[in-house]
This record gives structure tokens, C-alpha cells and sequence, in this order.
């Protein structure tokens, strides 16, 4: 069975397609600037291993951009299949089920309603999602789509975890509350790492931590979602690349104010100018704030350093939320690759029986343990799939494996 995987974005498209007998992506590729001029797509036919290729060609719109990747997919150069027949199911990622979805689902009319309900939730990502699905519906009809949550694995997220300090009457009116964000990918590393640790997941207690651009951490006991530090939007929990982290509530009106910025304004600076960036004033990135720091620049260490602080503040939190520790797992671009920060996150871990092998840590982008033989908590670098899980959640609903959860 062939499934494409789409992640379509308000002007860029990601794509995989993967054959699940080998779980083996044939062909991915990325299609950016739809709508904008200058519309280019990359695709790399055989996985990594294919040379690239590059099409540019207007792209008004979502339908004429997955035209053009299955063209791309079909065609007798670069192509990895001889006819768009072969494509058995269309998984799509997509950012929020709100609290209808508490598991993937079969795309139908009803579910359409739901998810453009769910659109004023994550006005910036849900109404792309539904443009990629309906595109899809009009070129391939009778093939069957799956749509798979962010949100998703975060529904079981009690309420003692999910519901926010505020009136409760705007949980009621606007359904304010925590939905947490990663989801796919949270569970995909935890899948994962009970596999490594040859235990039933259903028994274990592990800190996910996602670690890219956005960072989420996730508490997983026994399989299942109960904290995640992700919330109503995307800036809760650690510092990220430019996004604020946890923030005193009070300063923001404070500061709206002071500097008389209207709410969108302070929500820029919220999502845009904070992080990484907006401490160091170097870059988001944490390449260069690695390197500025090494250079003596002393915001940049500050970034470092309240990043790492409040990385292993939640571990520990997580740790006490689930009486007690099996795993942590590091994933995303900076949990795979940055060896430093891992180390700084970790040193202080020690007394929940979590020692780091500086040794062992010196992995990127591999699956390996980076803890110390006898420490009692076992730490992971594992690298995410999130497209792979979407392709799973796909193929068992297609086939029928497992029950469609629905609306609840
Ligand atoms: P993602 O959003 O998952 O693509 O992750 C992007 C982040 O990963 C950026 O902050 C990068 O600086 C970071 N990253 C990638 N490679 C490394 C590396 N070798 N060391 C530290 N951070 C890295």
C-alpha cells in the first residue's frame, strides 16, 4: 500500500510518499510560494538518496500545487509511480482537532464541518489544511484521506492539567483551555522509545521532549498524554526560537501600555521576537547562539542557559506529575543534534536517578542512549517521524484495523 503524507502550509506544501510493505519513502519533496510569484518545488525522488530536482512554475492555489506533485510523482524522469492509481490513501497532517478529535480520522463530510469549525482555533493553519483536503477530494475523488491531529494525542490530558486559572465560563463560551501542540510526534518518540527500552509502553513513565524551532515537553504515562507544556497557542512552556516561553501574565497588558501596542502587535512580539532572539538579540537559531556564546557574547549565554534551566525545570515537573521517571527522550532539530545543550539540560538531573554519558552523547540525527550504564532513568536521542506515524494512523484506519474515533 502507497500513502502520500501531506503537510500543506498557507503558501508551501511538504510531501512524502511512503510504501508501507518496507515503511520506505519512495519520493518527498516541498512545494514553496504558492501563490506568491516564484512558485518552486524540490522533489527528491527515492528518499534522501535521489538527486533533487527543482520545477518552478506558477502555483495559484493548493489544487494546481498537488497537481504538480502528483505530475512530479508520475512523471517517466523523476517519477516513483506510473500512474496517480497507485496512491492508495492521503494522510494529512492537520494542527487542530480541537476537542472533537482525540485520535486520527477518516476525512468525510460531517468531519469536513468539524474541522472548519475548528479553524478559529488555529486561524493560521487549520483553513491551509482544509485547502489541501478539498484539493485532494477534487483530483484523486474516491481515494480515502486521513486527517491526523497535532492536538490529538494531548486529549487525554486531565482537567486538572488542561484547564487554565481563568473564569471558567471561558472554557464554556470560547473553549479556552490547553489542547498542546507536536502531538504526532511526542507519541511517535514514545512509541519508540518503549520499543528501545523492550517494555510495554503501557507501563511506562517518559518525558518526551520535543526540541525544534517549537518545543513542547510531554509527560507519557502508561501510552498516554497527561501534561505537555504547549497550550491554548504555541508559546507556553520553555523558551523556543522566538517565542516567549512561560511569561507572567501581568507583564503583557503591562507592557501593551507602556509601549501602546494593540493586540496583535504584542502577539508579534510574542510569537516573533522572544526566545532565543529576543534574549540574545543574536539569531533564533541555536546553532548561532551556541557559537555566540563561545565567542563570549553574554546574552547569547543567558539564552542558553534559560533554556536549558527551564527544559530540565519541566522534566522534573513531569517527573512529579507522574510519580516517577523511566525515560527521557530528546527529539526535533535541536533534541537530535545539539550535544551541548542535551548535556546542560540534564546536568542537575541526577538525583531523579537521570545521568547523562557525555561519551555516548556525542550522537546527532541517530537513534541512540545517551545515558550513563546504571543510570536508573534511561535517556534517548530518537529521531521524530512524524510523517511515518501519519502514514501508520493512515493505514490502520484504512484498512480497518482499529476503529475511527469520531466526534465526541
Ligand atoms: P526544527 O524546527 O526541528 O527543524 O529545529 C530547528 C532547530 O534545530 C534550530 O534552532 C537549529 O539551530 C537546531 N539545530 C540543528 N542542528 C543543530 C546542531 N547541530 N546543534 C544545535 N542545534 C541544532
Amino acid at each position: 500500500m502507497k500513502i502520500l503524507v501531506l503537510n500543506c502550509g498557507s503558501s508551501s506544501l511538504k510531501y512524502q510518499l511512503i510504501d508501507m510493505e518496507q515503511e520506505k519513502v519512495m519520493a518527498q519533496g516541498l512545494l514553496e510560494r504558492i501563490g506568491i510569484p516564484g512558485s518552486l518545488l524540490t522533489h527528491i525522488p527515492n528518499g534522501n538518496a535521489g538527486e533533487k530536482v527543482k520545477i518552478s512554475r506558477d502555483v495559484p492555489d493548493h489544487k494546481v500545487g498537488i497537481q504538480m506533485v502528483i505530475a512530479a510523482l508520475q512523471d517517466e524522469n523523476h517519477g516513483v509511480i506510473k500512474d496517480m492509481g497507485e496512491i492508495d490513501a492521503v494522510g494529512h497532517r492537520v494542527v487542530h482537532g480541537g476537542e472533537k478529535f482525540a485520535d486520527s480520522v477518516i476525512i468525510d463530510d460531517e468531519v469536513m464541518k468539524v474541522l472548519h469549525e475548528c479553524a478559529e482555533l488555529a486561524p493560521l493553519h487549520n483553513p491551509a489544511n482544509i485547502l489541501g483536503i478539498e484539493a485532494c477530494s477534487s483530483l484523486m475523488p474516491g481515494v480515502p484521506q486521513v486527517a491526523v491531529f497535532d492536538t490529538a494525542f494531548h486529549q487525554t490530558v486531565p482537567q486538572e492539567a488542561h484547564i487554565y486559572g481563568l473564569p471558567y465560563e471561558y472554557y464554556e463560551k470560547y473553549a479556552v483551555r490547553r489542547y498542546g501542540f507536536h502531538g504526532t510526534s511526542h507519541k511517535y518518540v514514545a512509541r519508540r522509545c518503549a520499543r528501545l527500552l523492550g517494555r510495554p509502553l503501557e507501563e511506562l513513565k517518559i518525558v518526551t521532549c520535543h526540541l525544534g524551532n517549537g518545543c513542547s515537553l510531554t509527560a507519557v504515562k502508561n501510552g498516554i498524554s497527561i501534561d505537555t507544556s504547549l497550550g491554548f497557542g504555541t508559546i507556553s512552556g520553555p523558551i523556543m526560537g522566538t517565542r516567549c516561553g512561560d511569561v507572567d501574565p501581568a507583564v503583557i497588558p503591562f507592557l501593551m501600555e507602556k509601549e501602546g501596542l494593540t493586540a496583535a502587535e504584542m502577539n508579534n512580539i510574542l510569537y516573533k521576537k522572544s526566545g532565543l532572539l529576543g534574549i540574545s538579540g543574536v539569531s533564533s537559531d541555536m546553532r548561532d547562539i551556541e557559537a555566540a556564546a563561545a565567542e563570549g557574547n553574554e546574552r547569547a549565554q543567558l539564552a542558553l542557559d534559560i533554556f536549558a534551566y527551564m527544559n530540565r525545570k519541566y522534566i522534573g515537573a513531569y517527573a512529579a506529575a507522574m510519580g516517577g521517571l523511566d525515560a527521557i527522550v530528546f527529539t526535533a532539530g535541536i533534541g537530535e543534534n545539539g550535544i551541548a545543550i542535551r548535556e546542560k539540560i540534564c546536568q542537575g538531573l541526577e538525583f531523579l536517578g537521570a545521568v547523562i554519558d557525555p561519551e555516548k552523547n556525542k550522537v546527532r540525527g541517530q537513534e541512540a542512549e545517551i545515558s550513563r550504564d546504571g543510570s536508573t532513568v534511561k535517556i534517548y536521542v530518537i529521531p521524530t517521524n512524524e510523517e511515518l506515524m501519519i502514514a501508520q494512523d493512515t493505514l490502520e484506519l484504512v484498512k480497518g484495523r482499529r476503529g475511527c474515533c469520531c466526534c465526541r
